[in-house]
């Protein structure tokens, strides 16, 4: 359920195995969170499973052979420090990295300026990972499905799901499917239909929005990061922004990033949308000269503890989770694809999956 980046990695990971793969999806686009996303795939440090499961999704990207058709672009992550304190927080990530197995070098103001040139002259330094990369999401998310159907799976768009549980799946259309197996993978609108998860466990909308530019010969060469991003990703109330820039293969520059978990409108909103491109000004003055051609919003699967969701329900062991990977979910999908596929098929797991089980906090308790 849900053909979005992460149904559409788990639909590949399972396609052409003894089992039969059917794909549903409401939208005949990418129009969750995969198709609003940003493309970056990034070793985050948030926890030491969450970065476990990126270094895994990680090594698995860098596997597949695919390249041009998804925009692949092994820039690496430029995380930049506005201050002394900055370099504090980028010699943690170093050593938080190093211990997740991830290599990253600390990088003076100096060689700040001499590998980006267009950052704003009075920036502390900074800390380069060189292994991250950038994909464009829906190309990826179609790449994926599309390999998924030559290996035998069907994909069934305009199909909403109504109901599920026990091994069946209803459409609003009044099919029901019978399967071992139902993996929700339905973004933001996971939990929508499995009402009876501890509250701490349900999926919400976490609001982003992002900006690009038109093309100009004026663009950055890596992922760029502020170095307070963390703070800003882990804010559980009120609205955030942090500075984020990611350079497109056509000369345009992708623009992030606003967090909101109290609004749930799709409008981009103005105010936060100007503090965010403030930011980025801040970073990268260039950015004052160039026009911007369109913006828009999107809503991040978020968990409370900012972990996803992956694995059966506690007492349906038919229903599987692939969910909740809040701004990671391009990066992790693959890792998530192939511990789901790993469980389906009887196999030992790519990695220890406990920290992201469904039953991980006791029903009816509440750590919201
Ligand atoms: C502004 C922004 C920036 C981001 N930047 C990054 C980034 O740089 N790197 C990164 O790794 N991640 C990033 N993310 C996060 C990433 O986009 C998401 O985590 C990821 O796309 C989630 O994929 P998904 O397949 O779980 O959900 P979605 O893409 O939302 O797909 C869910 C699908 O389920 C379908 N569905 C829902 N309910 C039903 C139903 N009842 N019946 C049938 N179908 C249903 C929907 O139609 C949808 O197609 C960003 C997100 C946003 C919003």
């Amino acid at each position: 359920m849900g053909a979005g980046i992460v149904g559409a990695a788990i639909a590949e990971a399972l396609a052409g195995t003894d089992r039969s793969v059917l794909v549903l999806d409401r939208s005949r686009g990418f129009t969750g969170a995969t198709g609003r996303g940003m493309g970056h795939l990034v070793a985050l440090d948030g926890s030491p499973p969450q970065l476990e499961l990126c270094r895994l999704s990680l090594d698995l990207w860098r596997r597949k052979k695919w390249r041009e058709a998804v925009q692949w672009n092994p820039a690496g992550t430029l995380w930049v420090a506005e201050s002394n304190e900055d370099l504090d927080v980028a010699r943690a990530k170093k050593a938080a990295l190093a211990a997740g197995g991830v290599d990253s070098d600390l990088v003076t103001a100096a060689e700040l300026r001499r590998l980006e040139p267009l950052l704003a002259e009075d920036l502390a330094g900074g800390l380069l990972v060189p292994s991250d990369a950038i994909v464009y999401p829906p190309a990826a998310a179609c790449q994926l499905l599309e390999d998924a159907a030559q290996k035998g799976a069907k994909i069934d768009l305009g199909a909403t799901v109504t109901q599920v549980g026990g091994g069946r799946v209803r459409l609003a259309r009044g099919e029901d499917f019978f399967s071992r197996h139902v993996v929700i993978a339905a973004g933001w609108e996971s939990s929508h239909l499995v009402q009876d998860l501890a509250r701490g466990l349900r999926v919400l909308p976490k609001k982003g929005e992002l900006g690009i530019t038109w093309r100009s010969p004026l663009h950055v060469r890596h992922q760029l990061v502020e170095l307070g991003y963390m703070r800003s990703t882990h804010a559980s109330s009120g609205d955030s922004v942090a500075f984020n820039a990611q350079p497109r293969p056509d000369g345009q520059t992708l623009i992030g990033s606003t967090r909101s978990l109290s609004d749930s409108t799709r409008r981009v909103d103005p105010k936060r949308f100007a503090r965010m491109m403030e930011r980025a000004v801040r970073f990268l003055p260039f950015l004052s000269r160039q026009s911007l051609v369109r913006c828009w919003s999107g809503f991040r699967p978020a968990t409370a503890d900012h972990l996803p969701l992956i694995g059966p329900h506690p007492r349906d062991p038919t229903l599987l989770f692939a969910t909740g990977h809040e701004g990671l979910g391009i990066t992790q999908s693959l890792g998530t694809a192939r511990l789901i596929a790993d469980h389906i098929g009887g196999r030992s797991l790519a990695m220890d999956w406990t920290p992201f089980l469904p039953g991980r906090i006791p029903e009816g308790s509440d750590h919201e």
